[in-house]
C-alpha cells in the first residue's frame, strides 16, 4: 500500500545519510520525492517507489505543540 506522503512530513530512512543524520523532511512530492537532510541540509529526489522501499518511520507534518 502506497505510503501517504505529505511535504512537510519527516521521514527516517532505513541508511544513514553519508553526514551521519537519519532524518528528512520531505518537500516535494511526486513521481520523485524530495527531501531535504535535517543534519546537513543537503536536499535529493528520489523515485517514490524507491523512497517507500527505505523508510522505516514516518512523522506527521511539523505542527505546533497542541
Ligand atoms: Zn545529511
Amino acid at each position: 500500500m502506497p505510503q501517504p506522503l505529505q511535504i512537510g512530513q519527516r521521514v527516517k530512512l532505513r541508511r544513514p545519510h553519508a553526514c551521519g543524520g537519519d532524518e528528512w523532511q520531505i518537500f516535494r512530492v511526486g513521481a520523485d520525492v524530495g527531501l531535504r537532510c535535517l543534519t546537513c541540509g543537503r536536499r535529493l529526489l528520489l523515485p517514490r517507489g524507491q523512497l517507500e522501499r527505505r523508510i522505516v518511520a514516518i512523522s506527521p507534518p511539523d505542527l505546533p505543540d497542541a
